[in-house]
């Protein structure tokens, strides 16, 4: 075994993880392709892509080449008062990509911090308006934006940190997704009722990922931004985790047609090599900060910011979205992920079975040990890692047929033995 494995565990303190309980991890040691490299010298197939990121798979040439030349020439340089080709070039080609006037761009480096930068945006661009009343956050059950102060309150009361925190959180606005007429009448109220309250509202467009894998169709989506423009509320859009292909288009709001106003973006964003995100508005948003007054800018400013090789790590990404039929394979990976997911539904302990995309989700009811699961899935060869009361597949997009089985099948047998255990 390694020998920085016990001595380090004696120093690491790891996320979402109760330290005196659970099963020590797993040591990887190198990553290439779909598949993970352990120290005992096992490989496991990625059935979930890095927490969603490593949409080519793991060290793809093409991104390894473009960090290693930025790392030559320029791996870091604040900025602000000085910008570089990298960041650029990205911004621009963000800029192409987005639909509508969606155009101006502002780098972070973690999902949790855009998602904040776009708070801060909504409620200033109010105040600049002199509308300094619109101020709190409209967010929807089973939502997910983030684990920092400012998202956790966004976050579902139930599922989220509310209980651990409640008293040092600001107070937000939950709502109910509008997915039928009676729920879009009740947004309507909602929002009818606070407008001079609430500057925006934030959704995860079609698929609401870490608050379990819920879905939704794109009426739905844009029944929330219609009623947003009649509200003069603003819609910032949460494609951390759609972004860039997951769901099957570039991005989710463009099977609703929806251009919100503010779109948050990171996790595939470099493709899982570099910590990178972006908060980009429209223009009418960037509009509202242009003044004589100093004070009516965005004061932000993360100091890794822009990170060049995280830059140059996004714009080789981006070109493997054209160099590589991207789209097709999800397209595929959606088809297969649907016909062999489909006999889940007919085990015990399993409630739901739901695909989008290269997402697929099966529900589970009843006691469900998180661990013991975990454990059976590294038994079988893959990395598939149920949250909640979900067992999800979320594999990168070049994964071929066979090793897609590998984890459908590993699910399905996982479940089956599961069922054999339910009383
Ligand atoms: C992961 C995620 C975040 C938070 O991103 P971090 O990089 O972990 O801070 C926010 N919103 C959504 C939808 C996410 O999936």
């Amino acid at each position: 075994m390694s020998d920085w494995l016990t001595p380090g565990l004696a120093h690491l303190w790891l996320p979402y993880t109760q330290m005196k309980t659970a099963p020590t991890p797993l040591a990887v040691v190198s990553s290439q392709g779909v598949r993970l490299k352990l120290a005992d010298g096992r490989e496991l197939v990625d059935g979930i892509s890095s927490w969603w990121t490593a949409c080519h798979g793991y060290s793809h040439p093409h991104i390894r080449a473009a960090v290693e030349a930025q790392l030559a020439t320029l791996p870091h340089v604040m900025f602000a008062g000085l910008v570089h080709e990298p960041a650029a070039r990205l911004a621009m080609r963000l800029a192409a990509l987005l639909p509508g006037d969606l155009d101006r761009v502002f780098f972070t480096e973690s999902g949790s911090v855009a998602v904040e930068v776009a708070l801060k945006m909504a409620i200033q661009y109010w105040r600049n308006k002199g509308r300094a009343g619109k101020q709190r956050i409209v967010y929807f059950r089973h939502g997910y934006h983030g684990d920092t102060f400012a998202t956790m309150a966004l976050c579902d009361p139930e599922e989220g940190m509310h209980t651990l925190f409640a008293g040092s959180m600001p107070d937000q606005i939950m709502a109910e997704l509008p997915t039928d007429e009676n729920l879009r009448r009740a947004f309507d109220l909602l929002l009818d009722t606070h407008a001079e309250r609430i500057a925006a509202v934030i959704v995860e467009p079609l698929v609401q990922g870490a608050g379990g894998m819920q879905m939704h169709d794109a009426e739905t989506l844009a029944s929330i931004a219609e009623a947003c423009r009649r509200h003069e509320v603003l819609l910032i859009a949460d494609e951390i985790m759609t972004g860039f292909g997951r769901t099957g288009r570039m991005f989710a709001c463009e099977e609703a047609n929806v251009v919100p106003d503010i779109i948050c973006l990171s996790k595939a964003l470099t493709g899982g090599t570099l910590p990178l995100a972006t908060t980009v508005a429209r223009r009418h948003v960037f509009e509202a900060f242009l003044a004589d007054d100093p004070g009516a800018a965005l004061m932000h400013g993360p100091t890794y910011m822009a990170n060049a090789l995280a830059c140059a790590a996004a714009n080789a990404s981006l070109d493997l979205f054209t160099s590589e039929p991207r789209l097709v394979q999800v397209a595929a990976i959606e088809a297969q992920l649907a016909t062999e997911l489909a006999p889940c539904r007919e085990l015990q302990g399993v409630t739901d079975v739901r695909v989008k995309g290269a997402i697929g989700a099966v529900e589970l009811c009843g006691k469900i040990d998180l661990d013991g699961l975990r454990r059976r899935f590294a038994e079988l060869g893959v990395w598939v890692r149920p949250f909640g009361k979900v067992v999800y597949l979320m594999p990168p997009f070049v994964i071929d047929a066979d090793d897609l089985s590998l984890l459908t099948g590993a699910v399905y047998r996982v479940l089956t033995e599961r069922a054999a255990s339910l009383p």
